[in-house]
């Protein structure tokens, strides 16, 4: 496995050129051939200017598809979005400017093949172009993520199950995050990206991966060939312990990393980084985890004020457990398997997980938990 780098960086146009290219040269095992088409996988979640720091940055989408454009290859730049149309996103989030006057196909994945990703999950269908093109570049953005903790190369890959796949999946997945975990890392190893690279010049903290988050200045970018040793090192970045994000404790589990990237050097640890707040979204005896998960676990919250009654959480709920009234959205918190997705579409803010009473004093107390359980 070639070692993933972190190289300095910023949104300067010929700067990313040039690192990007760097990258791909380094870490792409063979040279295109001529005309080959590449598939380029950004972050596409939903429409928002750069500033957000939610998507993939234009520039940097912008810099892979010069890269492959001057290989000799075609760019195909694809994403199935959570929330609205590609060409929507395309156009508020900045693209459509940054790659004014260069030749690349856009493209909202439809069509799904199956594949089979392994027990417990069997076959699913991922993107035709994901798992028929030969070489995917990946380019996440380095956010966080109320249930993954943060959103790098493998997460970014979900969005190569088609649609309303994705919420079914989800619910497949159920209330852990062990279990979605799994199956992100067994997406992400049936597609098997070339190469990775990931969007940390600035990143997102806080409540993301949506609108809720905070940008954060970072300054670099991270790539690699192998995708969980890049994650690796997005961890170590962000001050944690490879084994403490869910994906990578998959894959390591799963077997697809065995070589950790040693820490970075200091000046790419982000120390004060801001992590989502979490709970356990399932812990305690068997028989009371319905009643913790009710009264313990973060649940989604509304804020009446600015819900714009979109029906994007409705729509996008695994579950169905969110239901409009005349001030904005309810939530049933019975069938509610705590999976964030809604928080993470609502294009307005309005959503929110939060702690609950007993949930936030438990956290607070983590040796008085200990003790009761
Ligand atoms: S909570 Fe957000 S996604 Fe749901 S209806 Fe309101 S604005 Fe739309
Ligand atoms: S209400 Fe929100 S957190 Fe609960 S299952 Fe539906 S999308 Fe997931």
């Amino acid at each position: 496995m070639t070692t993933p780098e972190i190289v300095d960086s910023a949104y300067d146009k010929a700067l990313l050129t040039r690192q990007a290219g760097d990258l791909l040269d380094r870490h792409m095992p063979k040279p295109l051939s001529a005309c080959e088409q590449v598939l380029i996988k950004p972050n596409l979640l939903l429409a928002a200017p750069p500033e957000k720091a939610i998507l993939t940055h234009p520039l940097v989408v912008r810099a892979a598809a010069a890269w492959v454009l001057d290989r000799g290859g075609r760019p195909l730049i694809a994403d199935s979005p959570a929330v609205g149309s590609v060409e929507k996103i395309w156009r508020v989030g900045g693209f459509e400017e940054a790659l004014k006057g260069m030749p690349y196909e856009l493209r909202s994945f439809q069509t799904a093949d199956p594949v089979d990703i392994g027990a417990p999950f069997g076959t699913i269908g991922l993107a035709r172009e994901a798992l028929g093109i030969p070489t995917v570049i990946n380019l996440p953005k380095f956010k966080t993520h109320a249930m993954m903790t943060l959103t790098l190369g493998v997460k970014n890959l979900f969005g190569c199950v088609v649609g309303f796949e994705k919420p079914k999946w989800h619910a497949r997945a159920g209330i852990q995050r062990e279990q979605f975990a799994k199956l992100l890392v067994g997406i992400a190893e049936a597609i098997r990206p070339t190469v990775t690279l990931v969007d940390a010049v600035t990143g997102l903290e806080g409540q993301g991966p949506g609108k809720n988050g905070t940008p954060r200045p970072m300054g670099a970018l991270v790539a690699g060939a192998n995708i969980h040793g890049v994650d690796a090192a997005c961890a170590r970045m962000a001050g944690l312990a490879p084994e403490d994000l869910p994906t990578l404790a998959a894959a390591l589990a799963l077997g697809h990393l065995t070589i950790i990237p040693p820490q970075p050097v200091p000046e790419t640890v982000f120390k004060d980084f801001k992590l989502p707040t979490q709970s356990p979204v399932t812990f305690g005896p068997s028989f009371l985890k319905h009643l913790i998960r009710k009264h313990m676990v973060q649940r989604p919250v509304v804020n009446p004020a600015t819900c714009q009654k979109c029906n994007h959480c409705l729509t996008y709920c695994p579950v169905n457990a969110i239901t409009e009234t005349p001030e904005a959205v309810a939530f049933n918190l019975e069938t509610c398997i705590r999976c964030y997705c809604c928080v993470e579409v609502c294009p307005h803010a309005a959503l929110e997980a939060v702690d609950t009473r007993i949930g936030a004093w438990l956290q607070s107390g983590k040796r008085l938990v200990d003790r009761v359980f």
